[in-house]
């Protein structure tokens, strides 16, 4: 009945997969759910209608405690180089409840994360706090405005139960939605599954949900190494870009569709420093603003260590085709990054000292502390609060270096204008409002304050006056710290 109503259409083929790279089991039922968060847009672009459901419903359904016909949970089991190191995890707290397609067939992983124990918790309790679930549900919200590829968040339910942690929290089960959630770590799974089977049928059942076209490939392997490279590339300028800091970029973290995922400890960048670390367990700045695209290739390094035996049966040849592929890594991020860059200066054509002219700018920021999502905003003149650092005789004359550039683009100023107000966001969710909204969230049981920054991070291009608040950079110089979503 429910389901009908709703447009469930649930299509289950992760299953399909051998056992060993998943476990069936059912949300551990929890004891008071309540609604706390639920996006109405996003389940409508997914073709599903909860209009006719209540929110007691919707806690109901979102909690696990009832869950739609023809959802059938697995926890998905993966590997993952953590900080460099490699070990066996898998979904510890986090279960995918059924694959949904939408009216045009798009399939979507539909997914609870602190829905109890599962087979991969380890030692850990597989529950999730309030903090940390509205906090992704925020960002990753955010960062779908922001035009960055990415998980989305269908909902967040309150347990009714504590959380133990360092402290007491209140426990919380985030919906999450994915085009998928293969992993790089999924594949160094199955690569050192005993099953030889399961590594050939991960990569079949890769090719079938997310590059069909690759199946005609005489070498589809090479093929997919190829495009999940470009995917990868894409997707760090795409956080570069808005100062994205992701903060936990281990192999297991790291999607074969190109999204962003897991939102554990990553954070904004204010003042542009390319050191920049907001995670506590980060000591040695290993997952940097700065190394983000190293460690993208390192990642690729794995996941093309575990296409080895797709690529070629003779594995010293296969490391050679793969060498060949990850080697043009630096090159073609390079080239996206200044294609990047040029468009948040609104340049257009090729000038031999363009790059120059970036680093010039970058490193202004850095010496003199500048926000770096303001700056921006302030070369198209949308910034219009505390502009005293924009009067600094070398930022003048790098600005009179710039003007002379745009005019080399020849076309009005309008046209390097709208290219520049297309990928310079006006709003990102500062840490400060972030924080801000989860303490009224969390101790004041208050939402008014998420909520409302979710609204003005819907629409962070678009010049709206009573968003204007929200440029606002931090007051304090402390560094802000995050910890890993727990
Ligand atoms: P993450 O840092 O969120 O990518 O998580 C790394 C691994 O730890 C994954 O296998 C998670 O499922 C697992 N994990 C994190 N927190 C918990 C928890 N509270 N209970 C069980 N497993 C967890
Ligand atoms: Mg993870």
């Amino acid at each position: 009945m429910l389901r009908k109503q709703i447009g469930w259409k649930f299509d289950n083929t992760y299953s399909n997969l051998s056992q060993s790279m998943f476990s069936k089991l059912n949300p551990i039922p929890v004891k008071a759910p309540e609604l706390a968060l639920f996006n109405h847009d996003l389940s409508k672009e997914i073709d599903l209608d909860f209009s006719q459901i209540n929110n007691k419903e919707l806690a109901l359904i979102f909690s696990g405690n009832q869950l739609p016909e023809g959802s059938e949970s697995i926890a998905q089991a993966y590997a993952g180089h953590q900080f460099g190191h490699f070990t066996i995890l898998g979904d510890g707290r986090a279960l995918m409840i059924g694959e949904h397609l939408d009216k045009n067939k798009k399939r979507y992983d539909i997914q609870f994360k602190g829905s109890g124990k599962t087979p991969y918790s380890r030692n850990a309790d597989g529950r999730a706090a309030l903090g940390p679930m509205i906090r992704e549900y925020i960002i990753s919200e955010a960062m779908n405005s922001l035009k960055v590829p990415t998980t989305r968040s269908l909902a967040v339910v309150k347990t009714g139960e504590d959380v133990v942690r360092e402290t007491i929290l209140k426990g919380a089960i985030l919906t999450r939605i994915a085009s998928s959630h293969i992993r790089v770590g999924t594949f160094q799974y199955a690569l050192i599954s005993k099953d030889k089977n399961d590594l050939k049928s991960l990569f079949n059942y890769t090719l079938n949900r997310h590059y069909p076209d690759l199946k005609k490939s005489k070498s589809p392997a090479v093929d997919l190494l190829k495009v999940v490279l470009e995917k990868q590339i894409d997707l760090i300028c795409n956080w570069m870009r808005v100062g994205f800091i992701h903060g936990v970029m281990n192999t297991d973290n790291m999607t074969i569709s190109g999204e962003t995922i897991d939102y554990g400890p990553c954070a904004f960048m204010d003042k542009y420093n390319p050191d920049t670390v907001f995670s506590s367990i980060d000591h040695q700045g290993r997952y940097s603003y700065y190394n983000q695209p190293r460690v993208a290739k390192w990642n690729l390094e794995r996941f093309a260590e575990s296409l080895l035996p797709l690529i070629n049966k003779d594995s010293e040849v296969a490391i050679k085709i793969a060498t060949e592929v990850l080697k043009e890594f630096p090159k073609k991020y390079k080239k996206k990054w200044l294609e990047m860059m040029k468009k948040k200066l609104g340049l257009i054509g090729d000038d031999p000292k363009d790059e120059q002219l970036i680093i010039e700018l970058l490193s202004w920021m850095h010496q003199n502390k500048a926000d770096y999502t303001n700056t921006f905003c302030y070369l198209m003149k949308e910034y219009k609060q505390e502009n005293e650092i924009y009067n600094e005789k070398k930022f003048m004359l790098w600005k009179k270096k710039w003007e002379n550039r745009i005019k080399l683009n020849n076309v009005s100023q309008n046209i390097s204008l709208k290219i520049m107000r297309e990928v310079n966001p006006l709003i990102i969710p500062r840490n400060h409002f972030v924080e801000e909204a989860l303490n009224y969230a969390a101790e004041k049981n208050d939402l008014s304050k998420v909520r409302e920054l979710l609204k003005v991070l819907q629409n962070p291009y678009d010049d709206i006056a009573t968003n204007s608040a929200y440029q606002s950079p931090p007051f304090s110089e402390k560094n802000y710290m995050t910890y890993c979503g727990t």
